[in-house]
């Protein structure tokens, strides 16, 4: 058994694993020791990628509506709807919604199809509510959407300052990596966050900003710097453009503490050596590219860039943002960095040969994704193609993206899942290889281009995206301009184009690989494209210079219907709509359900307690989740998770309650600052469910559903009686109830005697530990006595939320250990293990670390 080198499919940290097939359906995962971006560590998701590469709900067969049909059928349905879609209402009825998921080779083909032959814009991808804004303030700095620092960066800074990132939920290994550099280097860290994240928590300064309070804090920070004499004149006269005024419009209220302001001027004007990492807190925002640009200013400023261990530093979210960015899978860009200029039209034309084969190149800019749906819905976009994304979960205002589809006449939906919330609107739906059978390169956010490498063989009839994207082509009549043999074709092919880019100007250049052999690819080590400063000599606009960009912090207009401001983001073990992650029981095991983090001054306000549920209303729709009091959170300020969807249950779909404003500049939606109220919940009954089928619940006030080992668990709330009948399975029935308690209890054994589900239900009481009920699917141990009771007649110890899931340990196994004098992440790791394979829940344990030490000092 051989291992394969390959690249995680999560986050845009872009891991190296190297996987070892061990069965049919079965992988061995570790961290490639060799890959410059991970050096072998793996979070919490890597590294249990290896618990979703089984075949259960994948789409393995083509499908009209709801008929199986083969490729020849499918195929010529997607191509003849869109050839009449263009004939009947021209180019632009037709658009394609990609994604960052996609590898660089589906990007290129889908871009190239589109832009060069359809003729129309119309193609734009779910990067545009990861990083569009850093894109946009890339290119009005820079010229160019260049990222100009490395990892090694953070290795070398002696400040970092986290933007909207909470680095350690999201970006894992690049948090390992600063927690190493804070304790061989002492690096100083600095965490700019409305909320006080696991991030926030272990940073030397947590600055607690207004949301959307970024610009105004940069504005004032670089106004210290100027005032304090740091700004470097020398580099500013050589490389930076500073448009007139611009000195002058750096004042305004920042809203931060002045004690905590001033420390944190202090830490930026110590450390010439700063690197700034900015994520989706910043560019999430409908003012994201000016919070970009206002980093940006910082460092150049400064003379902060382009050195070791200084320069602002987007990190993406997905694995291939960046790929997708470099082909031009973004509406409005054409191709490889290049715009719509007559000449950079007519060098894409000849390239693509598409004046001669199809004299369709596009004449500008398409829609992008807020405004393409948009046109979905008023009915100018007549067929929609969806490839590897969920926007009818992913994309703000939810609601009003389901009806955008439900109105479409065509919607076409590749991906490798059966049953998605987007899927469910698909006239037809195109089996796709899924992570551990594709081929091809994605890009990191330091622009390093690694190989993701088939593990298993395509299984059913799957095909690879950019093989699908050919096809159609093809039947299109394009087939010429896009016969590729390969893969690797399509790289190579990319690779030449960007000598484009470099007649243009820009800095993208991958022509080195152009003539790529089959055999090289194959071999392709990792590569940073643009070395580790790509603009040290000089900046990619007519002068060479850089520009620094006058931005003014936004104004929010309060509603007084909508008091709290809703602020939602990721959850450290799962990934976007859980279509993977949500497979694996381990990951399923950190956050069960969808939580509202709420102020306790906000919660009592709406009579809240801790568990209880509440529903979230916005101007567009509701949701219904758990409770969750903390004073992380701002008065004022709510967070929920973005992962929930119509599969995972009827609650917690956050995605449905922001608007659909969007940056003016990029595009990028608003998801972090929205209006909001809280209202109280009150079902009669609260249940829980373990099953071994996966019962789908009708009628109820909520219902979410969590992997187990072996299962799932639904959390249930309703009103008036529970149809028990329609979510149990067949079999042997058991069943207690106390109705003057409002309590019934129902386990179900199959012929052999194991348990096939247990429902627990009540009224007013408490209900039966999750995790041993969970435990017991499949098995025949429990006696009906401890089923019905919902506990064994000897309990095992209490061992609380688990907070390690590599190694199964609780909250309440740390708190004990720390009891026992175990008060370092290091000597907890020795005593119970927690935190010693991927380290994701490190942040956690010194969390737990911290309050022991805490109650340690509280007089008894
Ligand atoms: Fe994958 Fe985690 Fe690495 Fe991101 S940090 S690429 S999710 S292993």
């Amino acid at each position: 058994m051989k291992a394969i080198r390959t690249t995680c499919a999560y986050c845009g940290v872009g891991c190296g694993i190297s996987a070892t097939v061990t069965g049919a359906r079965s992988v061995k995962i570790v961290g490639d020791k060799d890959h410059p971006a991970n050096f072998g560590k793996l979070c919490s998701k890597g590294t249990h990628l290896g618990e979703t590469v089984g075949l259960e709900g994948r789409l393995l067969h083509p499908m009209i509506g709801e008929k199986q049909a083969n490729w020849d059928e499918a195929l010529g349905h997607v191509a003849g709807k869109m050839r009449e879609c263009i004939a009947e209402h021209g180019p632009d009825s037709v658009a394609f919604y990609v994604s960052g998921q996609l590898l660089t080779e589906d990007y290129y083909v889908a871009n190239k199809l589109m832009k060069g032959f359809v003729g129309s814009g119309n193609i734009d991808t779910n990067s545009r509510l990861c990083m569009a804004s850093a894109v946009a303030a890339h290119n009005r700095a820079f010229g160019e959407d260049v990222v100009p620092c490395s990892y090694d960066d953070l290795d070398a800074a002696d400040l970092i300052l986290l933007v909207g990132s909470n680095t350690a939920w999201c970006h894992p290994v690049i948090w390992q990596r600063i927690e190493k550099a804070r304790e061989q280097r002492g690096t100083k860290l600095v965490v700019i966050d409305p909320r006080r994240t696991e991030t926030a928590e272990q940073a030397d300064l947590h600055v607690p900003i207004a949301p959307d309070g970024d610009v105004a804090l940069f504005n004032a920070l670089l106004a210290e710097m100027q005032a304090r004499g740091l700004v470097d004149g020398g580099y500013l006269a050589n490389h930076v453009d500073v448009p007139e005024g611009f000195w002058a419009g750096l004042g305004g209220d920042h809203g931060v503490d002045q004690a905590i302001f001033a420390q944190l001027a202090d830490l930026v004007a110590a450390h010439p050596r700063m690197i700034t990492l900015f994520s989706q807190g910043a560019n999430q925002s409908t003012s994201g590219t000016d919070k970009g640009n206002a980093v940006i200013n910082l460092h150049l400023a400064t003379g902060r860039i382009n050195h070791s261990g200084a320069g602002p530093f987007s990190i993406t979210g997905q694995p291939n943002a960046m790929g997708g960015r470099e082909v031009g899978g973004l509406a409005n860009m054409l191709a490889c960095h290049l715009g719509f200029s007559e000449s950079e039209r007519a060098d894409v034309a000849a390239f693509w040969h598409s004046s001669d084969l199809a004299p369709n190149l596009c004449s500008g800019p398409g829609l992008k994704a807020v405004d393409m749906f948009r046109a979905v819905h008023d009915g100018q976009i007549k067929f929609l193609w969806v490839m590897a994304t969920n926007p009818a979960v992913s994309m703000p205002d939810a609601g009003f993206v389901r009806e955008a589809l439900a109105r479409c006449p065509t919607v076409v939906v590749s991906d490798v899942m059966a049953d998605t919330d987007t899927g469910r609107f698909a006239h037809v739906r195109l089996p796709a290889l899924a992570w551990a059978e594709k081929d091809g390169t994605v890009t990191n956010s330091e622009r390093r281009i690694s190989r993701q490498r088939a593990l298993f063989s395509a299984p059913g009839e799957t095909r690879a995206d950019w093989q699908i994207v050919c096809d159609v082509a093809a039947l299109m009549g394009w087939g010429e301009a896009f016969a590729f043999p390969s893969a690797a074709a399509v790289f190579r092919e990319y690779a030449a184009m960007t000598a484009l880019a470099g007649k243009h100007g820009k800095v993208l250049d991958l022509t080195d690989w152009a003539d790529l052999s089959e055999h090289g690819y194959e071999t392709l080590e990792p590569f940073q494209w643009g070395g580790e400063y790509p603009l040290a000599n000089g900046y990619p606009t007519p002068d060479g210079k850089a520009r620094m960009i006058a931005v003014t912090a936004p104004q929010v207009q309060a509603d007084p219907q909508f008091p709290l401001r809703l602020n939602t983001g990721r959850y450290r073990d799962q990934w976007h709509t859980m279509t993977r992650t949500g497979l694996s029981p381990t990951l399923s095991q950190h956050r069960r359900e969808p939580l509202l983090e709420a102020h306790p001054e906000d919660a009592a306000a709406q009579g809240l307690v801790e568990g209880s549920l509440a529903r979230l209303v916005s101007p567009q729709g509701s949701a219904i989740f758990r409770v969750n009091i903390t004073t992380a959170q701002r008065r004022g300020e709510v967070f929920v998770p973005m992962h929930w969807t119509d599969v995972m249950g009827n609650g917690g779909r956050g995605n449905r309650l922001p608007g659909q404003g969007t940056d003016p500049i990029s595009g990028q939606p608003g998801f972090k600052n929205s209006a909001a109220r809280i209202e109280p919940v009150k079902p009669e009954w609260r249940a829980f469910l373990v099953t071994r089928e996966m019962p789908e619940p009708e009628g109820l006030l909520y219902w979410t559903r969590a992997r187990v080992a072996g299962g799932w668990l639904y959390e249930l709330a309703g009103d008036g009686l529970i149809d028990a009948e329609a979510l149990l399975p067949a079999g042997d029935r058991m069943e207690a109830a106390d109705h003057t308690l409002g309590m019934r209890r129902i386990a179900v054994r199959d012929g052999s005697g194991d348990l096939a589900a247990a429902l627990f239900l009540t009224r007013s009481g408490h209900l039966p530990k999750r995790e041993w009920a969970a435990a017991q699917l499949g098995l025949g141990e429990a006696s009906a006595a401890e089923l019905l009771a919902g506990r064994p007649s000897t309990p095992a110890p209490d061992r609380g939320a688990i907070i390690c899931v590599c190694h199964g340990v609780g909250e309440q196994d740390i708190t004990a250990a720390a009891c026992d004098g175990a008060l370092t992440v290091e000597t907890i790791g020795k005593a119970t293990c927690a935190g010693t394979n991927c380290g994701s829940c490190r942040p956690a344990i010194t969390r737990l670390l911290e309050a022991v030490r805490t109650r340690e000092k509280e007089p008894a």
